[in-house]
């Protein structure tokens, strides 16, 4: 996942289980890495040929297309060849010229079918970075539970997981990360979800031309995201959901993600925050939030 794990299972089948659960991840790794040439991701964007999908990979590929269309693809699994052209994938970054980034969009877009899966088009490729780690984490979370773990705390880079509450039946109390640096700001009571953030804060690079280009691209245009929000995070009961909304929220914004809480039963919650030290979180986190610094403002969306 080319990233750190660190996970923490509670009881008598916690050995056992963080066994499985990490060979699980490593299994699904396999699968959807876009770098790893064994991967069969790789194999699709780098060969003309038909590639076997597993059953994992045509679920995520279902699942990332129909959020694609959801978001008119500002969200879009298939942005791999603008990113790659920023330097996203080997840290030799540049600013292309416009022109190149025109010419690329168009490689960007899917027009195959959907019984067409294992067979895109030359050029193209598909990114899962976006939820890539949230699927390999509900993946994980269903093994610790097969294998008789009820208590557990997943870190996979940054998105946390947990499996039922602590040993002792209270709730775990995850910290949100400093976009800035320093304390964190924002801790929350909560047991058996996700949490899940993307921000522009850890990955990105600063050109010649003084701006700074953040990692998170907006897929309809093939731009870095501009915007005045430092870190979106969402509390769901799927790490996958949470992967994808959080990076859509964080290229769309609060609007966005308050009229899609709305229409989807506010069946999650989020917290945003932003550059003016100003916080946004959904009504369902009250009485498990604790703000731990002062905000210039704060509000709350019923
Ligand atoms: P992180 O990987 O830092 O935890 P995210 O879940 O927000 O954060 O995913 C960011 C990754 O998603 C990028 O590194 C890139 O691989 C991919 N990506 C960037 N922009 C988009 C986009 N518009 N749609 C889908 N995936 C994207
Ligand atoms: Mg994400």
């Amino acid at each position: 996942m080319n990233t750190f794990m660190s996970l923490r299972s509670y009881g008598a089948n916690a050995e056992k289980g963080n066994k499985a659960a990490e060979e699980e991840i490593l299994r699904i790794e396999k699968l959807i890495s876009a770098t790893d040439p064994d991967s069969t991701v790789y194999k699709i964007n780098n060969s003309d040929n038909e590639v076997t999908l597993q059953e994992d990979l045509v679920f995520l590929l279902n699942y990332s297309i129909d959020r694609c269309f959801e978001t008119d693809f500002a969200f879009n699994t298939f942005l791999y060849p603008v990113t790659k052209r920023w330097g996203f994938t080997t840290g030799n970054y540049t600013v292309p010229a416009a022109q190149e980034i025109s010419e690329l969009l168009p490689l960007c877009n899917w027009e195959e079918g959907k019984d067409q899966l294992n067979k895109l088009s030359s050029g193209k490729a598909i990114d899962f970075g976006a939820v890539g780690k949230g699927f390999a984490g509900d993946k994980a979370i269903e093994v610790l539970k097969q294998n008789g773990v009820t208590s557990a705390l997943l870190d996979l880079g940054g998105n946390i997981q947990l499996l039922g509450s602590k040993p002792d039946g209270t709730d775990f109390k995850i910290g949100l990360k400093n976009p800035r640096g320093g304390e964190v700001p924002v801790a929350i009571s909560l047991s058996d979800c996700a949490v899940i953030t993307s921000g522009g804060y850890e990955r990105y690079f600063t050109a010649d031309d003084g701006n700074s280009y953040i990692h998170i691209f907006d897929g309809r245009t093939g731009y870095p995201v501009k915007t005045n929000i430092l870190s979106t995070t969402i509390i769901s009961k799927k790490g996958l959901e949470g992967d994808f909304l959080s990076t859509a929220s964080f290229i769309l914004g609060k609007e966005w993600l308050t009229d899609y809480w709305n229409s989807h039963n506010r069946s999650f919650d989020f917290v945003i925050l932003y550059e003016d030290n100003s916080i946004t979180y959904s009504q369902g986190l009250t009485g498990r939030i604790n703000l731990l610094q002062e905000f210039s403002w704060t509000e709350v969306i019923n």
